[in-house]
């Protein structure tokens, strides 16, 4: 069985897709969130969860949290004299999840998707899917929290094309990340946040507000008073959420305090902490080279942002309605459950296709003519490392010799130049017409997908005869059929965006104008066209889709004004 797990910073949470939809799974205490919190007790005994949170206000030493922070990096954690990896820490929760998922199922649970920020590194991810081994389970998938977010929200149900922020404001962290759904494939555009600003920041600033309006401002509190303090406005912030006063209730130094603040007076002291929160929404969006007008939702995830002023702040600074209908402690996990649903291929439910980075280079052996003789044995990379997938690669090789009969494509897989080095998945050969050495055209195609699959086509130009196969790199191969009609849903990423209609017609409609325009407007339409045609040239999906809006704009407006000059 196939589970989606939330692997979080203070809590985690597993979810499964069954009769129909995303199902929270609830843990041994019945309890959504299991703390990520491990302690070693006294007997050397591992506790997991809840109770090692518990057993961590008392025993600190003995206890790790927030190990996620330290995922893909060499530190170490000594409890009770043992020594833990940030992985192992990790896997101890993922056991417990998977143990409780194993009871409220009554099915043995053995694979499992984790999610993992956006901007977790090769390193990150890598660790996170070793956790997953040593709590026994094969992570099948790795997902980034704001696409799981996304998907939970339903982006790419209706398998139109949208363009989203995700925007998370947990306790003490801000994520912003910009998202795009396009033609079923889900893709990360922009990512941007800061470190110290959450949940926890609203928190103190009522703290702060409770110490001026008591004058305790200048008086000396203990921690232990602190922290009692910072729980009663913690209480207080979250009655924001359903009434227009928040009351902090508190004893301390043997007297009782009951303050009232309303949301005005909150939300006037506030502003300086909304405003640190644009910065992030900006950064992502320059980052992914579009403006608020290309954005087609705004989600909201993270605890923090149930505060209505970070909802009403949201939406006063970027015009559109953020959408929040999905609880924010569980749209992650729900997201991680769908993706298990596609992956599955469960026909209740259309394939978002996620990305990925190949973690390798796919290329091809080639002859190299130094001029005066032919050397073969080498290495030409069709697909480089680290290229964003799904993709599709052609390169376009010529015969090597004189009368050659036919030409072999070995499909290779490594990094080193020399071909005999890399690793061989398979080989096509394909017939040509006889004649002199660098005649014939060969076209080699390959598409690779998140899921391991390598499709291979090779074309001869000059007869058009053609030779394809799907090698299967995964370990667990799916039926030849089943691996063709996922191919099939990658065949428009062989087109040329300028082929495609839309992109054709705002061609010819911009030249059209622009032979027709004078002066100024002659230039204004050129320069749009000239971001429009670099964008076709070699950018992606979203930026050609924003250049062509732009131009399209321009035109319009063009139009507009010519048809003023002779109203109707
Ligand atoms: P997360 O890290 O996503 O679990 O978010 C935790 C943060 O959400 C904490 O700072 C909480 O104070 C905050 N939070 C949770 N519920 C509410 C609420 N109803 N109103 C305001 N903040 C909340």
């Amino acid at each position: 069985m196939l589970i989606g797990i939330d692997l979080g910073t203070t809590n985690s949470l597993a979810a499964v897709f069954r009769n129909g939809k995303a199902e929270i799974i609830p843990n041994r205490l019945g309890k959504q969130l299991t703390p990520s919190v491990v302690s070693v007790d006294e007997n050397d005994r591992i506790l997991i969860g809840e109770t090692a949170r518990e057993y961590g206000y008392l025993h600190p030493e003995r206890t790790a949290r927030v190990f996620k922070r330290a995922m893909g990096t060499e530190k170490e954690y000594v409890l009770g004299g043992m020594k833990f990896s940030p992985e192992e820490l990790s896997g101890f929760v993922l056991r417990s999840l998977k143990e409780d998922a194993e009871v409220y199922l009554k099915e043995e649970v053995t694979q499992a998707i984790i999610s993992v920020p956006a901007y977790f590194n090769d390193m990150q991810r890598k660790a996170t899917k070793k956790a997953g081994e040593l709590a026994g389970l094969e992570v099948v998938r790795i997902i980034n929290e704001p696409t799981a977010s996304a998907i939970a929200y339903g982006v790419g149900e209706k398998g139109v094309n949208e363009r989203c922020m995700v925007f998370d404001l947990g306790g003490g962290t801000f994520d912003v990340t910009v998202l795009e759904y396009y033609k079923n494939i889900m893709e990360v555009y922009a990512i941007a946040g800061d470190n110290f600003l959450g949940g926890e920041d609203f928190t103190n600033l009522l703290v702060q507000m409770f110490l001026r309006r008591t004058f305790l401002t200048n008086r000396v509190i203990d921690n232990v008073s602190l922290n009692y303090l910072y729980k009663a406005a913690e209480e207080a912030k979250c009655q924001f959420s359903n009434s227009d006063v928040a009351v902090v209730r508190i004893n301390l130094f043997n007297q009782h305090y009951e303050e009232s603040f309303t949301r005005e007076e909150y939300e006037k002291e506030a502003q300086e902490l909304l405003e640190k929160l644009r910065k992030p929404m900006e950064k992502s969006l320059r980052d992914a080279k579009i403006t608020l007008e290309d954005l087609d939702r705004i989600i909201l995830v993270g605890g923090a942002t149930r505060l209505p002023l970070v909802r009403s702040y949201v939406k006063k600074i970027t015009g559109l309605s953020p959408e929040y209908s999905v609880d924010p402690d569980t749209s992650v996990a729900i997201g991680a459950a769908l993706q298990c649903a596609m992956k599955e291929r469960q026909k209740e439910i259309e394939e978002v296709i996620l990305t990925d980075v190949c973690p390798f280079t796919l290329g091809t052996e080639v002859v190299r003519d130094n001029g005066s003789f032919t050397e073969p044995g080498y290495y030409l990379p069709i697909i480089e490392r680290n290229t964003v997938i799904p993709v599709s690669k052609t390169q376009t090789v010529y015969t090597a010799y004189d009368d050659q009969k036919y030409v072999r494509v070995k499909v290779l897989q490594g990094e080193s130049h020399l071909a005999k080095n890399n690793l061989q998945l398979g080989e096509l050969t394909v017939d040509v017409p006889v004649g002199p050495k660098g005649k014939e055209a060969i076209e080699i195609t390959y598409t690779y997908d998140v899921n391991a699959l390598l499709q291979v086509e090779v074309k001869v130009l000059s007869t058009g005869e053609q030779k394809e196969m799907i090698i299967q790199k995964q370990e667990k191969k799916i039926s030849e059929e089943e691996a063709k009609a996922r191919m099939e849903k990658l065949a428009y990423l062989k087109q040329n965006p300028r082929e495609e209609e839309e992109n054709t017609l705002a061609f010819l409609r911009a030249n059209r104008m622009y032979e027709e325009a004078m002066g100024e407007d002659k230039q204004k339409i050129e320069e749009k066209l000239n971001e429009f045609d670099d964008a076709l040239n070699h950018k992606t999906h979203l930026e050609i889709d924003v250049a062509r809006k732009r131009l399209l704009d321009l035109l319009d407006e063009m139009e507009e004004e010519n048809y003023s000059i002779f109203p109707a």
